[in-house]
């Protein structure tokens, strides 16, 4: 009996995690290194998922996988790629050494820092939060609070931030966070209803299916109002209630606006170690700092160095379904990559 090839996945997110477990199914061994010390990514801190908002346990419970030609290590960021006698070799800092006959990239996304939008007020001001803080309080049970302690009477959601925004670097749109604040402006009224949400977006970019469904949802039912608008900038009031100055596009006038709280949805950029992932090796990064396929439309999963694929968010933002559905073409690459070697 041939020796099973061994697949190296660097990120243990849903995209690590699926790939890993079609991977074994198909009589490969398997080694996930996660530098967390738990798997799934950004799908731990989430609360609840657009468009449906069920659980994300419920995703991660699905994929979980279990079988003995799969291991799992924690803790352990990969810094760099080697690829030596057409077998890679990966090192973290403390020198781990691993071989593989192929390597798949996981590395996900990082939420973009919202303190570099001072403007914003993030960390200046108390009763600003972001997306990812909005999910983890939901998460936890907790009522949306003011500092003062008070459900507040009106929040304002804020879209593109660090997105769509050459002046922080990131000139591209993160695709998945429109309906994200669909999806949390639904989630604040229903756990406030006396609450009003504004949402104040450039344009509202709601790409997939059921997503405009929500958004209607969102406006008939739950009375949020959407203002095409552009924030430029926050201020606090004495009793730390916040001011907002902000454009309306469409009527072509400034705005202003009291709020008791500002949610900033923060948009998503690539993960901070790819950079060092490309050195010595023939892996690029595209103009955003994600991976780059060797073909947009024929080889999304394929990077221009043999041996070397992509799953999920590493190559662009993705919604969970798009990321598992990245994650097992992924697989089916890998699988004819290792199989046409074989012959
Ligand atoms: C606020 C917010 C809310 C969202 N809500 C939804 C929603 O409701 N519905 C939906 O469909 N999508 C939602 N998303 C998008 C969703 O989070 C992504 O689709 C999903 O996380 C992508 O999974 P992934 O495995 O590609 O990446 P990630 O979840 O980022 O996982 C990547 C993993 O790789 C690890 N890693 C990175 N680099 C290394 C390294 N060098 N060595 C070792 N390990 C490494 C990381 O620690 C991480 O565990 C939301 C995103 C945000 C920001
Ligand atoms: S998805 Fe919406 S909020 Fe996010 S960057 Fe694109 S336009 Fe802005």
């Amino acid at each position: 009996m041939t020796k099973k090839k061994h697949i190296a996945i660097i990120g243990g997110g849903i995209a690590g995690l699926e790939a890993g477990s079609v991977l074994t199914r198909q009589g490969y061994k398997v080694t996930i290194i996660e530098k967390e010390n738990k798997t799934g990514g950004l799908l731990n801190h989430w609360s609840s998922l657009f468009p449906d908002f069920s659980l994300p346990g419920e995703v991660l419970a699905r994929i979980q996988p279990e079988n003995p030609d799969l291991t799992l290590i924690h803790n352990t960021c990969i810094e760099s790629i080697k690829k030596e006698n057409g077998r890679f070799e990966l090192f973290d800092k403390r020198h781990l050494k691993l071989y593989a006959d192929a390597l798949l990239l996981a590395t996900g996304l990082s939420v973009f820092d919202a303190s570099l939008k001072e403007e914003y007020g993030y960390g200046l001001f108390i009763n600003v939060i972001t997306s990812s803080d909005f999910e983890r309080i939901h998460k936890a049970g907790q009522k949306l609070l003011t500092a003062q302690g008070d459900p507040p009477k009106r929040v304002a959601i804020i879209h593109c931030v660090g997105s769509r925004d050459a002046k922080v670097g990131n000139g591209y749109c993160s695709k998945v966070c429109c309906i994200t604040g669909v999806k949390q402006a639904i989630a604040i009224s229903r756990m406030l209803p006396e609450c009003e949400v504004f949402n104040f977006y450039m344009d509202l970019r709601l790409y997939g299916s059921k997503y405009d469904a929500l958004y209607l949802e969102a406006q008939k039912r739950h009375q949020i109002q959407f203002i095409r608008g552009r924030l430029s900038e926050v201020s606090e009031n004495q009793d730390q209630s916040l001011q907002l100055k902000a454009e309306d596009t469409l009527q072509g006038r400034p705005l202003r606006m009291q709020a008791d709280m500002i949610l900033l949805l923060t948009g998503l950029e690539a993960a901070r170690q790819n950079e060092n992932l490309c050195k010595n090796n023939h892996l690029e990064l595209d103009e955003n700092r994600f991976f780059k396929s060797e073909n947009m439309q024929y080889h999304r999963n394929c990077s221009r160095q043999e041996g070397i694929f992509m799953a999920g968010s590493c190559i662009c933002p993705m919604s969970v379904n798009e990321t598992l559905d990245s994650a097992r073409s992924a697989a089916i690459e890998v699988d004819n990559y290792l199989t046409q070697k074989e012959r």
